[in-house]
């Protein structure tokens, strides 16, 4: 990771070394903290960050799920990502908003202790390589679940979630794959360990329901409203692994991943080896996101 001038650090821009946090921190033992990935893209007109209210918005609704208090608003956490890349002078980058419990007690209780956020912002390229981009990558069935709704919720970013995901690309990579797909505790198909899926059968795309346990991918919704507007039809409808052996294309969707065609899954070659509807998707999200879709203009918050 290439440091960068500041970091936002509780309502204040401070130098990236001095953003640093007591090791009793509260969320640090027990993974209290709601986080966003969000990226920042070049455009003819300067850096614009992808879909900045939603992602504030979810962040905003994972923290209600937790009972946190946030010290922050709506238009000040927007207003500051926007200062933060600005001030540190990048034209494309990666944005991480973290809240989470700070210094207090350290019972499990969070609620007596204070809240803090930080935003970093960093260089970061494509997630699951642009190799991957290009000719798709290797993915795993992995033997963890998907967290369920039971468990903890899904659609909170919370950084307890993590370790869940971080169990499956562990063993993915481990066994030499590059990313794994979780499925639900009855089966069914739910999501990578930080990407959402989809598959491709007959000129139609399919991605699990939300209630898969999946987070409520923003590049998800993106990508569906994408198909749609290109006049390919999407439905939202839970699947198995087995119709992943035999989809014609199969894909995942991510602001860190954009969009990657899967070109194997459990050492089965995915369809015909091309992805022309992954290859369109792929295609119009990254013209999207770098300002050259007029219709998705609204989806750009410029930096300058
Ligand atoms: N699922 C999980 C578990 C994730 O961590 C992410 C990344 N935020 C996604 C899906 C994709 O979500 P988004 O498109 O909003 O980045």
């Amino acid at each position: 990771m290439k440091p960068t001038k500041t970091i936002w650090f509780d309502g204040k821009l401070v130098p990236w070394d001095d953003a640093k946090i007591h090791v009793l921190t509260h969320a640090l033992h027990y993974g209290y903290a709601i986080f966003e990935g969000i990226r920042c893209n070049t455009t003819s007109n300067g850096p614009a960050i992808f879909r900045l209210s939603e992602h504030i918005d979810r962040l905003i609704s994972g923290a209600k799920t937790y009972r946190m208090r946030l010290p922050y608003s709506r238009e000040l956490l927007m207003g500051a990502c926007l200062d933060l890349v600005r001030e540190n002078g990048l034209e494309q980058c990666y944005i991480r908003p973290i809240v989470f419990s700070s210094f207090g007690e350290l019972g499990v209780n969070p609620l007596q202790n204070p809240i803090t956020g930080a935003i970093a912002c960093w260089e970061w390229g494509a997630y699951l390589g642009d190799e991957g981009m290009e000719k798709g990558i290797r993915c795993a069935v992995s033997s963890w679940a998907r967290i369920d709704a039971r468990i903890l919720p899904p659609q909170a970013k919370c950084s307890a979630n993590y370790a869940n995901s971080a169990l499956a690309k562990m063993d993915a990579i481990s066994a030499g794959y590059d990313e794994a797909i979780l499925l639900t505790l009855d089966g069914h198909v739910a999501e990578g360990s930080g990407e959402n899926i989809f598959m491709v059968r007959n000129g139609e795309v399919f991605t699990p329901t939300l209630d898969a346990g999946i987070l409520a991918g923003i590049t998800r919704s993106s990508v569906i409203q994408i198909a749609r507007d290109n006049g390919i039809p999407v439905q939202e409808k839970n699947f198995t692994r087995d119709e992943l052996f035999v989809a014609d294309e199969v894909f995942f969707t991510g602001t860190a991943a954009n969009v990657v065609p899967i070109r194997e899954v459990d050492g089965r070659v995915i369809g015909s080896g091309h992805y022309p509807v992954t290859k369109m998707l792929q295609t119009v999200y990254l013209d999207a996101i770098h300002g050259k879709v007029e219709k998705y203009k609204p989806w750009l918050s410029y930096v300058r």
